[in-house]
């Protein structure tokens, strides 16, 4: 096939076009992250806790002996427990394990009661938290109805199993929980555990975006939140 001066020129138009248009779309598009883990296939034979390793190892959560004092950003739970309004008693699911996290809510009454700002809704909806800010009232921890948030009662740094230089560590007396891996969403990254996931059970994405796999996963499945009747509407959905 000949193609003409003018013909290409046209063709490198239209495409110059269209990159622009796509370009300025996702410029003006909104970002608000979210979560989906489908259950199905993190029951699987692969429940292998990868995701909780990945994150642990990236974030600098220490491994303490003494359980009571467990730093947690995502781990296990019994179905029961996780969904305990919504599973009945005879549920084949009760005593599955779920995977949990902070659910950055986007309506969270963890950040209003914070008394030093330590911890705020950012616009693309991760709930952050600056830790240099955070005085240890625990406060928060005490209005998150999911139990997402820990307390550092102790020096953490000595227990921490392969330090990770480019995340800062904590200290004691200071709060931490999940921050859907802000650090390496500004590096163009998945979250840890998403990454780290072998059955792709973890789905991230922009649930502004219609088009996202995520937004397209939650509209072909059904799937449930954690006490939605708080209002608090997590943005980590349960896909069944
Ligand atoms: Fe805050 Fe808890 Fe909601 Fe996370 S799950 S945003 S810590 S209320």
């Amino acid at each position: 096939m000949n193609v003409t001066r003018q013909d290409f020129l046209r063709l490198s138009g239209l495409t110059f076009l269209s990159l622009a248009a796509r370009r300025l779309a996702e410029a003006v598009l909104p970002t608000r992250w979210g979560m989906a883990i489908d259950t199905a296939k993190c029951l699987g034979e692969a429940h292998c806790g990868q995701c909780i390793a990945a994150c642990h190892q990236v974030h600098n959560v220490p491994d303490l002996p003494d359980p009571r004092h467990q730093i947690r950003w995502i781990w296990k739970d019994s179905f029961a427990h996780v969904f305990e309004e919504q599973i009945d008693e005879y549920s084949p699911l009760r005593a599955a394990p779920a995977m949990v996290l902070c659910n950055h809510c986007d309506n969270p009454p963890c950040t209003r009661v914070c008394p030093t700002q330590a911890t705020w809704k950012r616009a693309d909806g991760i709930v952050e938290m600056d830790y240099h800010r955070c005085i240890g009232c625990r406060y928060c921890i005490a209005a998150c109805p999911y139990g997402s948030r820990s307390f550092n009662w102790q020096n953490p740094r000595p227990y921490i199993r392969q330090p990770n230089p480019e995340f800062p560590t904590r200290t004691k007396g200071v709060v931490e929980k999940c921050n859907f891996c802000s650090e390496r969403l500004a590096a163009g990254k998945q979250p840890a555990c998403v990454e780290a996931c072998p059955e792709k059970a973890l789905v991230f994405g922009n649930l502004a975006d219609p088009q996202s796999p995520l937004r397209q996963l939650l509209a072909s499945r059904r799937h449930m939140l954690r006490k939605p009747e708080l209002g608090t509407r997590p943005q980590v959905f349960y896909i069944l």
